[in-house]
């Protein structure tokens, strides 16, 4: 597993520390949630004072104390000089959009990207004076010549939904550097425990911490870590726009990465067992999974990332008929949405994210897709299950 350059720890110590400035204090082990929204001052001077400095104990929304112990966990695993949290991966993502694609500027982004990722970036180019061009990032050669003078960022999402498709962070990042673009990498699917974007030479990476970094399904959030210059602006579009996590909410995101790393080690370990298993299947037709030899970008996934994830991509002969047969016949792995739980989940991607978007036409996924999310049950009977509902296709 990584180590964090500066303090010489390991991803899992970080992971599990709260507090990661030594140990001889007297202080509750683990961090405290602070419900007020407003702080009092002692003088009116200063009150002033605080405001001006967007100080921390002020008002929510300008930030909190709860959030702090979360942003420099989140900074320490990324190695990155500071991070920002916010109340939902999209809050992150749309923020950090927002705050540095101001109009004539251009981005260049993935074609097959998280559904609302998406959707802003439409958005944004539609009567808003952003241009967007949407390509296979894994493809450098359309990356560099969709390149242009007002090209302010290159926006990845690797490994991708829901296709795991890997784009290689380090060649973009110095095709972009030689440009003086930027490159973001929502990196939810790999968590930093399998892949550190900022080490890559990324400027910023985006999380959905509702997913493996939470871990629980039980609350949402979101994260950007990189370089001070690069938060600032994001700081501030944070301010505006108000996707503020609520301090409980940061204090369970700081209490599901304690087990990260654990968490992590048997999800990634259970998924790479489950895709081996399904891909000796004359039955399935297709199957994703990074860190398989059979994966199409292998090579590059097997140099920035050191596990799979927790996602198995995959279709049946039969197409969309049999994929709903499977889900209709297992019993322990639950129908749902969303990815990085404690529990097993499975869903058809084209009939929520993708059905009836003509505009998908490149990107578009196939109709008979299956998405497994690995959760932590007992690999024996995953595998048991996904066995007994696979005969029922046969
Ligand atoms: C879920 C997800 C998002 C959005 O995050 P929310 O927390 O649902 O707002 C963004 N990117 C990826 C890759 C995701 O899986």
């Amino acid at each position: 597993m990584s180590e964090d350059r500066r303090s010489g720890m390991s991803a899992a110590t970080l992971a599990a520390r709260t507090y990661l400035d030594g140990a001889r204090k007297n202080r509750p082990l683990t961090s405290s949630i602070i419900r007020g929204t407003i702080y009092t001052a002692p003088s009116a001077e200063e009150h002033a004072r605080l405001y001006q400095e967007g100080a921390k104990t002020f008002y929510q929304r300008f930030g909190h104390p709860s959030e702090e112990d979360l942003a420099g966990k989140v900074a320490a695993l990324e190695s990155a000089a500071s991070a920002l949290v916010f109340a939902s991966g999209m809050a992150a993502i749309s923020s950090a959009l927002l705050a540095h694609l101001p109009p004539g500027s251009h981005v260049i982004a993935g074609e097959q990207i998280f559904a609302q990722t998406d959707e802003v970036l439409r958005w944004l180019a539609s009567g808003r004076g952003v241009e967007v061009t949407f390509l296979d990032t894994r493809d450098l050669r359309a990356v560099a010549s969709a390149l242009r003078q007002n090209t302010r960022l290159i926006y990845l999402e690797t490994p991708s939904n829901p296709t795991l498709r890997v784009s290689d962070i380090a060649a973009v990042s110095a095709l972009a550097r030689e440009s003086g673009v930027m490159v973001f990498v929502d990196s939810t699917f790999a968590t930093p425990m399998s892949q550190k974007p900022l080490s890559l030479g990324a400027s910023l990476v985006l999380h959905s911490a509702t997913k493996l970094l939470g871990g629980h399904m039980d609350v949402m959030g979101g994260v950007v870590a990189g370089a001070t210059e690069v938060l600032k602006p994001i700081a501030e579009m944070k301010r505006l726009l108000g996707g503020v996590l609520d301090p409980q909410a940061s204090w369970l995101l700081l209490r599901g990465i304690k087990t990260l790393a654990v968490r992590t080690e048997r999800v990634f370990a259970s998924a790479r067992a489950l895709a081996e298993m399904l891909q000796r299947l004359p039955l399935v037709e297709s199957l994703y999974y990074p860190l398989l030899c059979t994966h199409p970008d292998f090579e590059v996934a097997s140099r920035q990332m050191s596990a799979g994830g927790g996602v198995i991509s995959f279709s049946l002969k039969g197409g969309p008929a049999q994929a709903r047969r499977l889900l209709n016949s297992l019993r322990l792995i639950q129908i749902a949405s969303s990815l990085g739980g404690v529990e097993t989940v499975i869903e058809l991607p084209y009939d929520l994210d993708w059905y009836g978007k003509d505009h998908l036409v490149v990107g578009a996924v196939d109709p008979g897709l299956i998405r497994l999310s690995v959760g932590l049950e007992d690999i024996h009977e995953l595998t048991a299950d996904l066995s007994q509902a696979l005969r029922m296709c046969e």
